[in-house]
């Protein structure tokens, strides 16, 4: 380029700016999730009007190759035929009866057949429910009080876990949140990811009441950020050393960077697992699995209470059903590693063609972008140290000139199975414009 795009904030346009507008009126922010704000990066959200494979469309009728993926469940692309077709048939037989169907053990069965770890399954409503439900069932089943998060895992905004959170959280840089008295989240100890030390320390201070190590286990709400060799295993150790439950929250990583889950991709076998995002197809859907003995410590079989009206709603569980079924035999990942593959090496080339500290890290289906000078990040202090000014000028002139990146640099970004050679090379030439915009500013 020899006259690199200034920053031009074509896209969105300005009818996705009125709809900001009107919403800030009534909504507030104008967003039902903080993230969606562009608060990160500035400027104004583009409001959808629908989405069909790799690609997202704006009420503009910009059209935009998508790596946000609803933030992460969309691993089969947009509105999938076989996705739709499920949940369409399903509405037309009623929405929600407060009563049993056959769907939510279909999708139970899928879950347990494909998470090794997971015996029994209680259906939720979202992923912060999951996270929610995992705590009290530790809590419950060991009869003690603390538990151990990392510093920049997020588990939904679950008040005694909204401590050091990530995603939006961090965006916002809010540690904790107003809102969450300081009883609430005493028994949470904080660590530091990805070091063992920290958490061998916390559990020589209060191991005898220590319930469960809440993780993720791969860091997905500060960037993409996989765990270092021994990490989990050690993890998993000190567990059993200490008599505490091992949760994995796979509310991101569930069915995206393994069919088996993480846990499957990493051998660590954990006690309890909390699911989201992909396990309801793009629906409201969350999930807890474990072992029978634990999970049947909540009601009606044990006295953890845990409930919910629309709990394994039809729809959710139809679309859960019918992207499960796609994902178990394990074509659709291995269909998207070399696209992953070439995306990445194509970014990489185009940073270093333009002089641009950059890197890129990934497990399965899901990666991560820094500003960085860096050969590993592995620490949240290494994210928080890259550059989120040039993270946000990267998005603007990409989201110019039609690729749709999470607007922040604490997001995981994520690929579909939907991205073919096409998408990938509107992405490469998107990024070739972005980079050498930040190059010659
Ligand atoms: C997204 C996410 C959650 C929260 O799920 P919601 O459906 O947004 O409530 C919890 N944990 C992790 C790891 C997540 O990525």
């Amino acid at each position: 380029m020899s006259e690199p795009a200034q920053p031009s904030h074509r896209r969105p346009g300005p009818r996705s700016a009125e709809w900001f507008a009107r919403a800030a009126k009534t909504i507030p922010g104008g967003v039902n999730s903080p993230v969606r704000a562009f608060n990160g990066v500035g400027g104004t959200p583009a409001f959808i009007d629908h989405a069909r494979g790799a690609y997202i469309y704006d009420v503009d009728g910009n059209e935009y190759v998508d790596y946000v993926g609803s933030f992460g469940p969309m691993i089969l692309g947009h509105a999938d035929p076989a996705v739709v077709e499920a949940v369409q048939k399903q509405a037309a037989k009623g929405l929600s009866f407060g009563a049993p169907t056959g769907l939510e053990t279909e999708l139970a069965e899928l879950v347990c057949s494909m998470v090794d770890s997971i015996e029994s399954v209680r259906m939720v409503n979202s992923g912060t429910e999951a996270a929610m439900t995992a705590l009290r069932l530790a809590r419950g089943h060991t009869g003690r009080n603390k538990v151990i998060k990392f510093a920049g895992n997020y588990h939904g905004h679950v008040d005694a876990l909204l401590v050091n959170a990530g995603s939006g959280a961090l965006t916002l840089g809010i540690p904790g949140s107003p809102g969450v008295p300081e009883a609430v989240v005493a028994d949470t100890l904080v660590a530091t990811y990805n070091d063992l030390d920290s958490v061998a320390e916390a559990f020589k201070a209060h191991g005898d009441d220590i319930a469960c190590i809440m993780v993720e286990p791969v860091a997905g709400n500060m960037n993409c950020v996989p765990p270092v060799p021994g990490f989990l295993e050690g993890l998993r150790d000190l567990c059993d050393q200490y008599g505490a439950l091992l949760v994995f929250d796979e509310v991101m990583t569930g069915f995206r960077v393994h069919p088996g889950c993480a846990q499957a991709h990493f051998g660590v076998r954990p006690d309890v697992t909390a699911l989201g995002k992909i396990v309801g197809g793009g629906m409201p859907v969350g999930a807890v699995g474990g072992p029978r003995d634990v999970m049947e410590t909540l009601a009606p079989t044990g006295p953890v209470y845990q409930a919910g009206t629309l709990s394994g709603h039809p729809l959710g569980m139809a679309a859960g059903i019918a992207t499960l079924s796609q994902l178990r035999d394990g074509s659709v990942h291995k269909a998207i590693a070399p696209q992953l593959d070439k995306l990445l090496a194509g970014l990489n080339e185009r940073a270093q063609k333009h002089g641009i500290g950059f890197l890129t890290q990934r497990v399965g289906a899901m990666f991560g972008m820094f500003f960085t000078d860096a050969e590993q990040v592995s620490r949240f202090d290494d994210v928080a140290a890259c550059d989120t000014e040039a993270f946000g000028r990267f998005f603007h002139t990409m989201l110019d000139n039609g690729v749709y990146l999470a607007p922040s640099a604490f997001e995981a970004a994520f690929i579909s199975h939907a991205h073919d050679d096409t998408a990938i090379e509107r992405t490469l030439d998107a990024a070739d414009i972005a980079f050498a915009t930040l190059a010659h500013p």
